[in-house]
């Protein structure tokens, strides 16, 4: 996997502009957006009695090192007003990192590659967009290839949605 790839999904209030938001701040902390996939309409994961969410995959460039990341992206669940309390429960904001290089790491606050990239299809279909060949530091399959193999039949949608931003 060569670069940082971050997850990002919304399903309360205005999903668009909670996403425009969280990459201005993330842009404002330090991670500049490199490119991202489409932003795509997804059935609720493990929870689902709540809101579509809309998603997006960002790759991002940083000298943030994997745990300053992880920080910066929760202070921006937080200045959104996140609330963290049900697990995988309604939010405004949730911002994962998927994979940061080929790093692998284990730590209490973070595990990367994110351990649900492979059971979960609409991770895979944006990872897909954003680097189909790049293979999984551990698991020595390519989104492409993780993708075709995920059982996962949950809805997502492409939709013609666009982040408001230029690319760095
Ligand atoms: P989830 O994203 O699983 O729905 P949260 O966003 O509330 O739930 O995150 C729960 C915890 O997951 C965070 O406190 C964070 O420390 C931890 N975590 C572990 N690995 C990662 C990762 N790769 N990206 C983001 N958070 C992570
Ligand atoms: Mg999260």
């Amino acid at each position: 996997m060569n670069g940082i790839y971050l997850l990002l999904g919304s399903n309360i209030e205005d999903r668009l502009k909670s996403l425009n938001t969280a990459v201005d701040m993330l842009q404002a902390s330090g991670a500049l957006v490199q490119n991202h996939s489409a932003i795509y309409e997804t059935a609720p994961w493990g929870k689902l009695d709540q809101n579509w969410f809309l998603n997006v995959g960002l790759q991002v460039k940083t000298s943030m090192e994997p745990h300053d990341l992880l920080r910066a992206c929760q202070q921006v669940e937080q200045k959104m007003g996140r609330e963290r309390n049900l697990k995988w429960g309604p939010r405004i904001i949730d911002i994962d990192i998927l994979y940061y290089e080929n790093q692998i790491i284990d730590s209490d606050s973070l595990i990367v590659p994110h351990p649900g990239i492979p059971d979960r299809k609409f991770t895979l279909i944006l990872l897909n967009d954003l680097a189909p060949d790049a293979l999984h530091p551990t698991l020595k399959l390519s989104q492409s290839e993780l993708l075709k193999y995920c059982e996962d039949q949950s809805e997502c949608l492409l939709t013609k949605y666009q982040l408001d931003i230029d690319l760095a």
